[in-house]
């Protein structure tokens, strides 16, 4: 997808005090060991110029069903710019804007929307959208559809409420050895896209061996940025006494990563929102951290949780990178045109994130 890049300012850095780390001895150098990829996929970026385009547009307010991305920083940000977060689309007053989040949503939801005559955005990213499309047409097909990822995850909802008749959502590795089909002979099985690669492919073994005309989906449901940052972290891992993941509590592909980095070496491994929650006693002689971002983080954040660390005396960062990414989307249909009906430039593509280090 070619398009031309624009670089838009950086989210403000958060105003949020902290205690310095203090630079405690250890034997041996420090180091920091930086994963990329990190940070934004090319799914959240377009989101989150989407409701920010919105608001340009529109002006306040501008609704946004969910957290638009799973990051606390980012949803607070754009808060301050405006726009409102809503559990449901009937908290929408009629005839307002409301932007779907990244995550996506099931075609009950755009009915609602619409009956209310909403003026609806869909920031679902288009991989969200592309796992839509096998979940319409496996059921179409007179599939049963195991749907691997997290009950209750808005993607899982938005995913499952495409065949909501068909689908089975199986949680873990242990859910494949209990889950009921009908017909073993056709069922299929998808999956969330911010899984761990590993586990997933667990659950898939677990599923086949009972089912084993166990058909898989055309292609690789888990996206590209979730892969390319749990491939980073696990050659991180191997070398790091300490992993720290930036990224939100109820930001799956986040999470996952702190469990990756565990698996894959890292003597410890936890998550932070931001610099201010990362822990003297976690550096007790660690020599070497990792540090990676998922993909709802701005970049802003890395850099404060790399100042911190700077302070203790981890200042050489060497950046491990295992892929480019360069992956963009065009913005969401409604926005893609300025309001003088001219095509907006910036609609071709979202900003650069490249490393700030
Ligand atoms: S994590 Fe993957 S599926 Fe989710 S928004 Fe990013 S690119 Fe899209």
């Amino acid at each position: 997808m070619s398009a031309t890049i624009v670089r838009l300012p950086e989210p403000p850095r958060p105003a949020r005090r902290r205690a310095p780390l203090e630079d405690r001895p250890v034997d041996g150098a420090k180091r920091v060991l930086l994963a990329a990829p990190r940070g934004y996929c090319a799914g959240v970026d377009r989101a989150v110029i989407a409701v920010e385009k919105a608001l340009e547009r529109y002006g306040s307010p501008v609704y946004v069903r969910k957290q638009i991305v799973h990051n606390i920083h980012v949803v607070t940000e754009l808060e301050k710019k405006g726009a409102i977060f809503v559990d449901q689309v009937n908290e929408v007053p009629e005839g307002s804007h409301v932007v779907f989040s990244a995550h996506g949503v099931a075609p009950s939801v755009v009915q609602e929307a619409s009956a209310r005559q909403l003026h609806a955005i869909d920031a679902t990213c288009p991989l969200v959208t592309k796992v839509h499309r096998e979940a319409v047409r496996f059921a179409r097909d007179d599939y049963e559809i195991l749907l691997i990822g997290h009950d209750g995850h808005e993607e899982v909802e938005g995913t499952a409420g495409h065949a909501p008749d068909r689908v089975t959502i199986v949680n873990s590795p242990e859910e494949a050895d209990t889950v009921q089909v009908k017909d073993p002979s056709k069922v299929v099985w998808l999956s969330q896209t911010t899984l761990s690669v590993d586990e997933t492919m667990e659950t898939v073994d677990r599923l086949r061996a009972r089912f084993p005309e166990l058909h898989n989906p055309p292609s690789d449901d888990i996206c590209y940025a979730t892969q390319n940052r749990q491939v980073a972290i696990k050659k991180v891992a191997r070398e790091a006494d300490l992993v720290i993941v930036v990224g939100s509590a109820n930001s799956s592909n986040s999470v996952r990563l702190v469990e990756v980095a565990r698996e894959y070496g890292a003597k410890a491994a936890y998550r932070v929102d931001y610099a201010d929650e990362v822990r003297q006693e976690w550096l007790d002689g660690v020599r070497t951290v990792g540090v990676t971002s998922g993909a709802s983080v701005p970049e802003v954040l890395v850099r404060e949780v790399l100042d911190a660390l700077s302070e203790a005396g981890y200042a050489d960062v060497e950046e491990v990178r295992t892929a480019e990414e360069d992956l963009m989307f065009s913005l969401p249909k409604e926005l893609r045109q300025d309001a003088d009906g001219k095509r907006d430039e910036r609609a071709l593509g979202g900003r650069t994130r490249r490393s700030a280090r």
